[in-house]
């Protein structure tokens, strides 16, 4: 840093001397409460309560996040914190009359960050910290268990030295396995005391080796070093992307737990496990989750050992069951919310280790806030709050049918959700297998295609595929990104799956899968299952989302329309519950196939007459495909954005024409052949033709080239310029109208001009249009009702809306090249500096993906105050991919937009997002989502 002095903010917030840093708990009371998460993080909140609350739970004591936060700023914390630990530590000594790792009988404890929000998995925890070179004897003769202690000891120093000294995991595993190799062990367990012995020794070596020191045998010395580790950790990668994704401040910071051990690993009367108060994947009443006997801390999500189904425990402890569930039933009643705990049982006696509210698919948050409204543990407007509406895509994609699944065919549930549906189909091991095996037309067989991890290589076998499954990689990996693009079912980074390749083999749960066995996935919860199962289709219709969305939309203030190009999405959006059409980009209807042609001869016209032409016959296509809008959306509005796109969109590449005119002499007849029907559409008949009509098409490609093609010629820059295009569409659409009206269908019009920024062009566009819609009127002989209105996309536009209004009657923010011109970005170029934008912080979210407030927000909010100036019930929408975002549907929420227009797809989540923007402001709830 640049300067040593404090700055303001930092002599403002640094504390007097009686903050209190440490909140202990035990013994049936605790200093903080479930409140305090922006203290205690979500863990230390969970514990404390649960330790008012009378439930079984070792003791210990956590340090707030105001420490961490200290920790950020001058890379240590105060003398004051280490004094309240200090504190804590010898209370909690003299509760347990134990001393942290000294004497015959040493306490042990565990350190666990917990921030504010769960973060699974960003921030390790360390277990059975205070084990030294005496202390695991003492604990070995305490225990009579000399193995128990000295697994205890190989794990600390090995979750030490990876957590705190920073020593590749490797290092670790590499001894460990070589210690199985050398014995013959098969499982971790199958390794003795004397072997653990000796992994203990090449441990410290392997410490020394790479810290030139000792691992510290001072327990108090360890502590300290655990906890600023845990501190660090907030800003490791992995924690910092998961915020990023995930959209938690990073100046929140963490808290640190420290808490008595309890060992699961003490025998068969011991054991650990996690759970859920009802089920996660479909929200069905029931206790869900699993237990390993005689196992420490993350054994059960490791996936080296089969954990047990929790229904289980009912046989081996019944009463260790009957109490967890009942523990766990009054904590659900207590938070009203489902809950996600973690238990361990130590010689028959159960502790608690962790509550939270639990993560859950869209379709259990539905169902699960349903429940709970009819068991009256929560209102309904508290239920509309219990889903978030990006979850509700889960019922527009396919799934398994639940009732086909036995949890014994389950191989894994802890996949990760990469990409939501079902996929059912025959395990291929290669991208060419995929293919080889999928098939096409009428032979078609449904392929999974199963990988360690996928690459650009594999994407011909990825696009056959019904889905895809990888043992490595995160939400972020190749697959993961891929099939989302694809809308293909995806589970990856299934750890427990071993994928080999070559020998064409998955081996999962001690079961080999070959080439060709059946298996099912579930992208949506991340589960695999053995197996050919039946799938259900998309559900927009669901009973229980009816309902739940009966309860929310009575508070909605804005309507909810959809982006459809073409009669098939409009029908689609309107099943979702989309009110109308709030963009129809009119050049999406002729990317099909029969269509390209005509709009290819319009934009190589040389000449007004050429021109009108080509339009003639594209004039009776938009006329049908107009007359299917109107009649899919029945007196809904319909917006028609007249012709937009950059021409070059249209035409083939430059350079491939180059490239093609100098391989012309030297291709082969059948090369010669596919060119000509390439070019056909430019008038090549015959292979002679090529050599004259390829340089015709590059000399236009380049009279049309642009240097910035997203600022040139395009939207009504091109209607200016070519009017007869803007009569064309006019035509097209009013002739449209009248038609469907003499049918009886009402067709409710809006004639949308883009890219305006000043009254004039407005005014010529708008000219136009009402002119042909005269013309039009005056030969059917019938009038339809209609608005022309502009697209909102350049801030000048923004700026002036006053004066735009007076010849607009609506207006539409497109948001897309409203961020591209506010910020400057290129929306296809951006890529290149995001994710270090991101990374840097100097943006927090892609403004592509959620409305920038600050900045485009301030023009729509600009734009919105002066039209309505001019014109006091200006209809105001926005368009742009913002309309499906929740935070973006929000914001146009409380600037007053009259609409939202978004995808079909992201009906449901708008709908339901703006909804909650309402019933938040009405009911003065603070968006209390589950996160
Ligand atoms: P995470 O946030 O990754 O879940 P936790 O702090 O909850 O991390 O702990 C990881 C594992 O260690 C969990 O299985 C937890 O139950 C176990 N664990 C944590 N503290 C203790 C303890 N004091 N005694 C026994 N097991 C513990
Ligand atoms: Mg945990
Ligand atoms: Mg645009």
């Amino acid at each position: 840093m640049a300067t040593t002095t404090l700055s303001e903010t930092e002599i403002a917030t640094s504390k007097p001397q009686s903050t209190k840093y440490v909140y202990f708990f035990g013994d049936g009371k605790a200093d903080g409460n479930g409140k305090m998460k922006d203290e205690l993080g979500g863990k230390g909140a969970g514990l404390a309560e649960m330790t008012n609350a009378g439930l079984p739970v070792p003791p210990g004591f956590t340090i707030q996040t105001e420490a961490s936060r200290e920790f950020m700023r001058h890379g240590q914390v105060s003398t004051e914190v280490d004094t309240q630990m200090d504190e804590a530590l010898n209370r909690l000594e003299q509760l347990q009359r134990q001393k942290l790792g000294k004497g015959d009988n040493p306490l042990l404890v565990s350190v666990r960050s917990g921030a504010k929000f769960s973060m699974p998995g960003m921030m390790d925890t360390i277990l059975n910290l205070g084990l030294n070179d005496e202390s695991v004897a003492a604990l070995a003769k305490l225990s009579n268990n000399l193995r128990f202690a000295y697994d205890s000891y190989r794990r600390l120093i090995q979750m030490f030295g990876n957590v705190v000294l920073e020593i590749p995991k490797s290092a670790f595993d590499e001894v460990f396995d070589a210690k199985k190799k050398q014995k013959k062990a098969k499982l971790d367990t199958d390794l003795d005391a004397k072997a653990l012995k000796e992994v203990i020794s090449e441990y410290k070596k392997v410490v020394k080796k790479h810290t030139k020191r000792d691992f510290p045998q001072d327990s108090n010395e360890q502590l300290v070093m655990a906890r600023d580790a845990v501190f660090r950790s907030w800003n490791n990668d992995r924690a910092k992307h998961y915020r990023r994704i995930n959209n938690i401040s990073d100046e929140l910071g963490t808290a640190v737990n420290v808490q008595a051990m309890v060992f699961g690993n003490l025998g068969e009367t011991s054991g650990t496990g996690v759970g859920f108060t009802r089920n996660p994947a479909t929200g069905n009443k029931e206790f869900y989750g699993e237990f390993l006997m005689n196992a420490q801390g993350e054994d059960v999500v490791a996936g080296i050992r089969t954990p047990i189904p929790i229904r289980e425990l009912e046989k081996i402890m019944p009463e260790v069951y009957r109490r967890l569930h009942q523990i766990t039933t009054r904590l659900e009643k207590h938070y009203r919310d489902m809950q996600d705990f973690e238990f361990t049982i130590q010689d028959g006696k159960l502790y608690m280790l962790q509550t939270r509210n639990g993560k859950r698919t869209g379709r259990a948050a539905v169902r699960v806030a349903i429940q709970m409204v009819e068991e009256g543990l929560i209102t309904k407007e508290e239920a509309i709050f219990r889903v978030e509406p990006n979850q509700l895509y889960d019922f527009l994609v396919p799934r398994l049918d639940e009732k086909e699944i036995k949890p014994e065919n389950i191989l894994t549930d802890k996949g990760l959700p990469a990409s939501p549906g079902a996929a059912v189909g025959q395990i291929v091991f290669t991208a060419d297998d995929a293919v080889e095996k999928a098939g096409h037309g009428a032979k078609k067989n449904p392929v999974i295609l199963v990988r360690a991890e996928t690459t650009p290589e594999d994407i011909h076998g990825m696009e056959v595929a019904a889905g895809i499954l990888t043992s490595r990689g995160g939400m972020t990996s190749h697959a993961a990104v891929v099939t989302r693009g694809m809308g293909k079912c995806c589970v990856a980074g299934a750890g427990e799956v071993q994928v080999n390749e070559h020998v064409r083999e998955m081996r999962v749960k001690g079961q080999t899968f070959k080439e060709g066995d059946w298996i099912s996935l579930d992208g949506t919860t991340g589960r695999v299952i053995k197996g050919k199962l039946k799938t259900v289709e998309a559900s927009p219709d669901d009973p229980e989302l009816t309902k739940i969305l009966g309860w929310a939309e009575p508070f909605r203030k804005i309507g909810v329309r959809a982006n459809a190009d073409i009669p098939r999405d409009a029908i689609q959006a309107r099943a979702f519950g989309a009110e109308g059409i709030g963009l129809c980009r009119t050049e999406h209807m002729f990317f099909a196939e029969d269509r390209i042609p005509h709009m290819q001869a319009m934009i190589m016209a040389r000449d007004e007459k050429e021109r009108r032409m080509a339009l003639k016959k594209l004039l009776p296509m938009q006329r049908s495909d107009f007359e299917g809008l109107f009649r899919a959306m029945d007196g809904l509005p319909v917006t028609i954005r007249l012709l937009d796109p950059p021409l070059h969109e249209f035409l083939p590449k430059r350079e491939e024409l180059m490239v093609e005119i100098a391989i012309l002499p030297h291709t082969d007849a059948k090369q010669k052949k596919s060119m000509v029907e390439k070019y056909a559409r430019f008038g090549a008949k015959s292979a002679a033709d090529l050599k004259k009509i390829l340089p015709q098409v590059l000399s236009r490609v380049e009279e049309l080239h642009e240097f910035n093609p997203m600022l040139g010629h395009r939207g009504c820059r091109l209607g200016i310029t070519y009017p007869e295009i803007t009569e064309m569409q006019a035509r097209a659409i009013f002739e449209a109208a009248v038609a469907v009206e003499k049918e009886g269908v009402k067709a409710h019009v809006e004639v949308m001009i883009p890219l305006t920024a000043t009254l004039k062009e407005m005014a010529n566009q708008a000219g136009i249009v009402r002119r042909v819609a005269g013309e039009v009127f005056e030969e059917k002989g019938r009038e339809v009702h209609y608005l022309v209105g502009t697209m909102i996309e350049l801030p000048r536009a923004a700026l002036i809306a006053d004066e735009i209004a007076k010849e607009a009657e609506f207006f539409s923010f497109g948001t897309n090249d409203l961020t591209q011109t506010t910020f400057g970005f290129s929306r296809d170029d951006i890529n290149k500096v995001l994710p270090t934008y991101l990374a840097e912080g100097i943006l927090k979210q892609d403004p592509f993906a959620v409305l920038d407030r600050e900045g485009v927000g301030e023009l729509v909010r600009i734009g919105i105050e002066r039209g309505r100036k001019t014109r006091p019930h200006l209809e105001v929408g926005i368009c742009g991919e913002h309309g499906g975002e929740p935070s973006s549907v929000e914001f146009c929420h409380q600037v007053g937009m009259d609409y939202v227009a978004c995808s079909p797809f992201r009906v449901l989540t708008a709908r339901l997002a703006a909804a909650q923007a309402a019933a938040s402001e009405k009911l003065k709830v603070e968006g209390g989502r589950t996160k």
